[in-house]
């Protein structure tokens, strides 16, 4: 255990040393719970949803994308239930103020200070603003708590724009606000986060096949990116721990140093959403299925993922710390595709001109293709030490016998084997590499 949170530790470390993450508003304390991606982690972020767009929309045939607008019409989450149910059971302690859900509170008194604790009321989740120029209930706005919504309300848009038929879902990234009680473990759980989320539209009665379709897949994907499956699993959830609108649920779970918890979670929704939005909106959300000229309200499977808890997951797992000659050597062994800079091109002397224009001149050609940058603001043992633990997959070294052979060395990140390749097809060299 104590291995465990020292592994967390070096996480949150690397995480701010390297430009990861650093946490929101810092310069004034901090904002609790809310997190900034620093310029790698941004670039991990971006690819990560890159991947995942990939391989959910442009590699089916059976998905669109969206991307609708966090502010919704009130009467959506009258819809959804989130108004009357998205909430938490909270005591506050007389003495300390701090807040406790009722499950974490086992006596009588505030754990944290023994202080008397108030009654328990209902609190809810979501975060309230005020859309135009008056502050009243007519105004009264909230920010998304979960995608999902977005898609629903767009599920006919959708069918008649792209003349799509069932089965087929909608795949959406997007921001969502909670306003947790119980945060911390970096981003893992923050009031502000990023989903990747899709709904499937199955005809009733094939939603249990693809409910089982979904799950592996969404299981595959994460191990596919290269996360290791001792520290993967799924986790059906029992009939009481299940939403009040779904059927089935398992959750993609992730061995993380302060133990087992959700990167995403797949659901069978069934009819509930499309039902409520019919019935509230007074719009029909029916299907029309042309070949049997059946009407149904579509069921749904909910794919569900965290972006953040995702990256955490992603850094933890390819962290690794070993012997190298003697020397401890830390290295991000993370996915080519996932890697923040894919190439860093270091001159070996960096005292010599045509050395350097060599090495400046090979990354302007690499930036054509991939995030690639140039470094001589350090020893090349410890240049290659700073991109170890970043996790760039190569280093390109130009040295003096690269101004004669028109040859430089890429260093691969996992195997440290070098190897000596002509300028001219280094950038195909590495396009290839990152293709495999
Ligand atoms: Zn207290």
């Amino acid at each position: 255990m104590q291995q465990q949170s020292d592994k967390m530790d070096k996480i949150v470390s690397l995480c701010k040393r390297r430009g990861f993450i650093f946490q929101s508003s810092e310069i004034y304390g901090g904002l609790a719970s809310t997190w900034d991606y620093g310029p790698l982690g941004a670039e991990i972020k971006r690819n990560l949803k890159d991947a995942w767009w990939r391989s959910v929309v442009y590699e089916r045939d059976d998905m669109e994308g969206l991307d609708a607008a966090i502010l919704m019409r009130p009467e959506t989450w009258i819809a959804s239930g989130h108004v009357t149910s998205f909430e938490d059971t909270l005591v506050d302690c007389k003495s300390c103020k701090k807040r406790f859900k009722v499950e974490q509170i086992t006596g009588k008194v505030c754990p944290e200070c023994g202080g008397a604790l108030t009654e328990a009321r209902q609190f809810n989740l979501m975060l309230k603003t005020h859309l135009g120029a008056i502050e009243d209930e007519t105004s009264l706005s909230y920010l998304r708590p979960e995608t999902a919504q977005g898609i629903f309300v767009n599920f006919q848009n959708v069918v008649t724009s792209m003349r799509r038929k069932v089965p087929f879902g909608i795949a959406q990234i997007g921001k969502s606000f909670r306003n947790e009680v119980t945060t911390g473990n970096l981003t893992f759980r923050s009031r502000e986060f990023e989903q990747m989320e899709i709904e499937f539209f199955v005809k009733p009665g094939t939603d249990e096949e693809w409910y089982e379709k979904w799950v592996s897949e969404r299981y595959d994907w994460y191990v596919k990116l290269g996360l290791k499956k001792e520290n993967l699993r799924k986790r059906a959830h029992d009939k009481d721990e299940l939403a009040h609108y779904a059927k089935a649920c398992t959750d993609i779970e992730y061995q993380f140093p302060f133990g087992w918890s959700e990167l995403e979670g797949i659901a069978n929704r069934t009819d509930f959403d499309l039902k409520q939005h019919s019935q509230v909106s007074g719009k029909d959300l029916a299907y029309f299925e042309e070949e049997t000229k059946e009407k149904y309200i579509p069921y749904v499977i909910e794919p569900s993922g965290g972006v953040d808890r995702s990256i955490l997951a992603f850094l933890t797992d390819s962290y690794k710390e070993e012997e190298v000659k003697g020397e401890k050597r830390v290295s991000l062994a993370i996915d080519k595709s996932l890697a923040p800079i894919k190439a860093a091109v270091l001159p070996l002397l960096r005292n010599r001109p045509e050395i350097v224009k060599l090495a400046k001149d090979i990354t302007k050609d690499l930036k054509k293709e991939m995030k690639a940058m140039y470094d001589d603001t350090a020893s090349i043992g410890r240049l290659y030490r700073r991109q170890d633990e970043v996790g760039t997959p190569y280093c390109i070294t130009v040295d003096v016998d690269s101004l004669s052979d028109r040859k430089a060395t890429v260093r691969d990140r996992d195997t440290m084997k070098q190897d000596r390749i002509s300028v001219d097809k280094l950038k195909d060299y590495l396009v290839e590499k990152f293709e495999q």
